[in-house]
Order: structure tokens, then sequence, then C-alpha cells
């Protein structure tokens, strides 16, 4: 049976980066996942041939081979290294899989949305930490200034009491898992697939500490309330990810921390609707001074201000206000502030407004009503007369 190259497979380049090629190895797992895909055969073998392909690829030293053989380098009395190594066969591929189909983390506003960053397995048991998202919410004021916050999140912190060893003489003593024998993975049935996942009892280590910290459990971390403050710059937008070095998950036994990712959203706003640096807000304008022109108080960010309404400004017309909008988070220019005047009709007028606005009425006639006047010569043409 000839076997499809390991690149098509994926569907990457030849020259794909690792995080390239994890990506693509997720999406098409997903789609041919025998769980998505009952009694199908097809989406089996499919399913089988990615696993091996990113296998193959997602590892240096047998990717380096591949490169250099082809297929032959896995193949008993190849050009190339013998086989696919035994136990921990499946490992990175079945990692990837508890992220893709239970990745999802406990805890308010958190989501391990990045996985363990790769994890090997590694006979110190160290691994590097998760990356952590906190979604937060900021109000166009804070977006505009920029603000520092506090946030409270329950993350693991590094255990003081065994200094992130994990081992409570501080030792590091270790023996064989229990659980696993020290395979480093257990094995699931899994409908007609038999899977191997990373152990649970030494997160793929294959050993434990042999006197394990009290307080952590030897995992040289544990979960804690942590106060962090973040740096909010001024003219962010909704969407813009923050990144908080180092303050995700601390490694599990003293492996390096994940880092935080503050992911922000903007309230709406009673008054300013925003579009990238601009601002835009819509003010009633006294008919009054939209016929003789005056001052206007409006309103901007930074407080009241008012505008020069001319003579004669039609309902509709916007003014625009210079550098009163969001400064560029990029550049540090900053935006406009655009405002949409209204012309409000009075509506409780008594006798005597009301007879003079007759009087006013006919005085003024059709002809100094501009708009007035057009729309007539327009429809006069519709009409045919
Ligand atoms: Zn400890
Ligand atoms: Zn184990």
């Amino acid at each position: 049976m000839t076997k499809r190259c390991y690149y098509e497979v994926l569907g990457v380049s030849k020259d794909a980066s690792t995080s390239e090629l994890k990506k693509a190895y997720r999406k098409l797992a997903i789609k041919f996942h025998p769980d998505k895909n009952p009694n199908d055969h097809e989406a089996e073998e499919k399913f089988k041939e990615l696993g091996e392909a990113y296998e193959a690829l997602s590892d240096e030293d047998k990717r380096a081979a591949y490169d250099r053989y082809g297929h032959a380098a896995f193949e008993n009395g190849g050009g190339g290294r013998g086989g696919f190594g035994g136990g921990g066969g499946f490992h990175d591929a079945s990692d990837i899989f508890s992220q893709v189909f239970g990745g999802a983390f406990g805890g308010g506003g958190f989501e391990d949305i990045f996985g363990g960053g790769g994890r090997r397995r590694n006979p110190s048991g160290r691994q590097p930490g998760s990356d952590l998202r906190y979604d937060l919410e900021i109000t166009l004021e804070e977006a505009a200034e920029g603000i520092q916050k506090e946030l409270e999140i329950e993350k693991l912190e590094a255990c003081g009491t065994c200094n992130s060893s994990g081992s409570k003489s501080g030792s590091g003593g270790r023996k064989t898992c229990a659980t696993c024998g020290g395979q480093g993975v257990v094995t699931q049935q899994r409908g007609i697939f038999i899977q191997q996942t990373e152990c649970p009892a030494c997160n793929g280590a294959g050993q434990t500490i042999a006197d394990p910290c009290p307080d952590c459990h030897g995992e040289g971390r544990k979960s804690e309330t942590t106060r962090i403050k973040i740096n909010i710059p001024a003219g962010v937008d909704d969407g813009t990810r923050l990144r908080s070095t180092g303050n995700g998950d601390a490694g599990l036994r003293g492996g390096q921390p994940g880092d935080l990712y503050v992911f922000l959203h903007i309230k709406r706003h009673d008054v300013f609707e925003r579009e990238g640096d601009d601002l835009f807000c819509e003010v009633p304008m006294p008919f009054s001074t939209a016929a003789l022109g005056g001052e206007l108080e409006v309103p901007t960010l930074e407080g009241r201000s008012s505008i020069k309404i001319p003579a004669g400004t039609q309902g509709g017309t916007t003014f625009r206000l210079r550098n009163r909008g969001i400064k560029d988070l990029r550049t540090g220019g900053k935006g406009d502030l655009h405002v949409e005047v209204h012309v409000e009709v009075p509506t409780k007028l008594n006798g005597e407004q009301k007879e003079k606005l007759t009087e006013f009425s006919e005085s003024i006639g059709v002809k100094n009503n501009p708009m007035q006047e057009s729309f007539f010569e327009k429809a006069k043409k519709f009409f045919g007369s």
C-alpha cells in the first residue's frame, strides 16, 4: 500500500512551523474524529493517517529523518531510524486531544485556551504551566485614558513549602509511577480505538515523587487566589489582547510559568459610538438656535464643551471637533469627535406662542425655506405641472 506524503496529509508546506503543523492537525483531527464520524471507515482511515503524520512531523528528530529518507525512515531495516519507539508513541497526539476535546479550565472567567505549551515527557517531571485567558470589561473612558486594573484570579502558584520541588524533604527522590508502571501513558478503550493518554498520576513523567510535599501533593504548585496588576494603555479597543508574561499557571515542579492573556471588552457607551479612533454622537438643538445661530453645548469624553452653530443650520448637519476622539494605540495621534445635530421641535406651546408662531409662519412664506423650495422644484417635474 502506498503511503501519502505526511505533509500532504496535513495539508501544510514542507517548511511549515511547529505551530502551523499543530494547527493543521487540530483542525483535521476534529473533522475526522471517530466520535464525529461513527461507522465511517474512510474517516477512520484518514484519522489514523493524520495521527501518524503528525506524530512523525511534530518530533524534530523524526521530522529530520522523514525529510531525508521519506517513509523508509520509519520502516524496519530502512535507511533511517527504526520504528516509532514504543510506549510513548502517541503521546503528543493524544495530548492535543485532551486540549481539543475538553480543554476547558474551571474558574471565573478562565479558560485554558493554549494548552500546556507542547508538553513533553520529562523524567524530572518538570512541565511548563498553562497560559490563561481572562476576559475583562472596561468603559470607553478607561479605554481612552488608559488605566491600571487589579485582577483577582485563581491560578496555580509555585508552592512555597517545598520550593516548587514537590518533595517534602527537598531530596527530590523519585519512584516509578504505580499507575502506569513507568510508561507515562495509560491505555483506554474508546469505541473501536485503543487510545493512549497521558498518565494522570505522574502527568506523563513515568515517575512520581517518593516523599510528596503535603501542601501541593508533589505538584510543586497549588491553586491560589492572586491579585495581578495590569496596565491598560490609552487607545485600546474592543478585542485588544494584552499579554502578562509569566502570570499564567506556575509550571509543574518548577517548570516555566505560562502567560496570562487579558482580552478586553469595551462596554457600550450611553452617548458615544466609537469607530476606530473617531467618536460619534447625536445632540439635540433648539430650532431657534438652528435658525438664529448660537452656541450649543456638546458632550466630549473629557467633559462639556460647546460649538458655534451658524445661523440657518439644518438638522442632520455634522460638526467635527478635531482631536477630541481616541488616542491611537500605535501612532499616539488622536481621532476626531463627530457631532450630528438634530433640530428639536417644541411641543407644549401656549396660546401666545402659537399666535406668534403663526404670525411668523405667515411672514416667512415658502420662499425662505430652502429645502422645501428645492423639494417642490423636483416634485413639480414628478407631477408634471
Ligand atoms: Zn509543595
Ligand atoms: Zn504514571
